[in-house]
């Protein structure tokens, strides 16, 4: 990481990123409020930091020895001169501001009526982003596996109908690139990108989406630590894109037996997470419990723990849905949770502050 002086003139700069990139390396350039940062992208073994500290302008050239550096929130305080969340814009909606914002929308799109009747009970719920996977990631090849993976016109048919939903009821709309083969054609129709959980390690599918330019909800493999998660992360960030909204949506349980969920929902990762990155981080009770008696109780939790928001699968009737029938719920449960989370979520808030640990 290179921080710059107050004074350092654009050519100094601009003199640092061409040394940098001389050495096989990207330059990542802050301009904060009181000086600029450079942070190195790649093998920072092929510079001598000694010979960047002495470049004019220069007024520090050091090793950061975290794996997450570009999206970590000490380091935020130097790139963009201020500790301060990111807030990811789509739209009229903030993620990561005070107000929790709510994802929700059916597991898979599996027609035209399906999608749009869920969609405006969505909306009346007082949804966010219209979610619905349509290259589905699942365990068997016999299992429906989204209208995606029907065919090229399938994929594009839903794929509109899918923008055609979020602009008849205004609200932005996410589905999951699952390959790298699909990035392009996915990015033309919808908002938010999602990375699933299968392929949080995928490095080579995360620079590609990160290219694209959009915002992309990037969901924690269910075996990955949490620096793990965040170092991850950093290959969509090293592409230059910021705009990444990290996803908790649990991990391997453990122990002989039954666990009684799908996954275990780890919670202490929302305010570790808040404490290291700047990055918004937001919980997907779905996927985590996968029971629909327990979305409400996870909900209220993930709210209460701080998360800037909730990914939830929604049908209008539940035991219908081809995918992940047993953690649906309906729009009507879905009001009840967004209604008592804004209530959680203002407590919590007012109280949170006066506590100093
Ligand atoms: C999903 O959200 O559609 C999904 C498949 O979740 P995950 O990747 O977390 O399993
Ligand atoms: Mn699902």
């Amino acid at each position: 990481m290179i921080i710059m002086k107050k004074d350092a003139t654009e050519e100094e700069i601009k003199h640092v990123v061409t040394e940098v990139e001389k050495h096989g390396l990207k330059a990542d350039v802050s301009r904060g409020e009181f000086r600029t940062v450079i942070g190195l992208v790649g093998d920072e073994s092929k510079i001598s930091f000694t010979h960047l500290a002495v470049l004019s302008g220069v007024k520090e050239a050091r090793m950061v020895e975290i794996p997450y550096k570009l999206i970590s929130r000490e380091y935020s305080e130097l790139f963009e001169g201020r500790d301060e969340s990111r807030i990811v814009q789509i739209g009229d909606v903030r993620i990561g501001g005070e107000s929790p914002i709510f994802i929700a929308g059916p597991c898979a799109v599996e027609s035209k009526q399906q999608l749009f009747r869920i969609a405006e009970e969505v909306k009346a719920a007082g949804g966010n982003v219209l979610r619905g996977g349509i290259f589905k990631p699942r365990s068997s090849v016999h299992s429906f596996q989204g209208l995606g993976s029907l065919g090229n016109d399938e994929a594009i048919e839903a794929l509109e109908w899918l923008r055609e939903a979020g602009r008849r009821f205004d609200m932005p709309v996410m589905t999951e690139v699952r390959g790298e083969m699909q990035a392009d054609l996915i990015a033309e129709y919808v908002d938010i990108l999602q990375i699933g959980a299968r392929n949080m390690y995928d490095q080579d599918l995360l620079g590609k989406v990160a290219q694209k330019g959009k915002p992309i909800l990037f969901k924690r493999h269910f075996g990955a630590g949490i620096e793990e998660f965040l170092s991850f992360s950093e290959y969509i960030v090293a592409e230059g894109n910021k705009d990444v909204i990290l996803c908790e949506r649990g991990i391997v349980p453990v122990g002989k037996g039954k666990s009684y969920t799908r996954y275990t929902l780890d919670l202490a990762a929302v305010p570790v997470i808040q404490k290291e990155s700047y990055l918004p981080i937001l919980v997907d009770p779905s996927h985590a419990a996968g029971r629909r008696d327990l979305i409400f109780d996870m909900s209220c939790a993930a709210i209460a723990a701080g998360a800037s928001g909730l990914a939830i699968e929604v049908h209008y009737n539940p035991s219908e849905a081809k995918v992940d029938a047993q953690q649906m719920i309906t729009p009507q449960e879905l009001k009840q949770i967004i209604d008592t989370c804004m209530e959680i979520s203002k407590t919590v808030q007012i109280h949170r502050k006066k506590v100093k640990v």
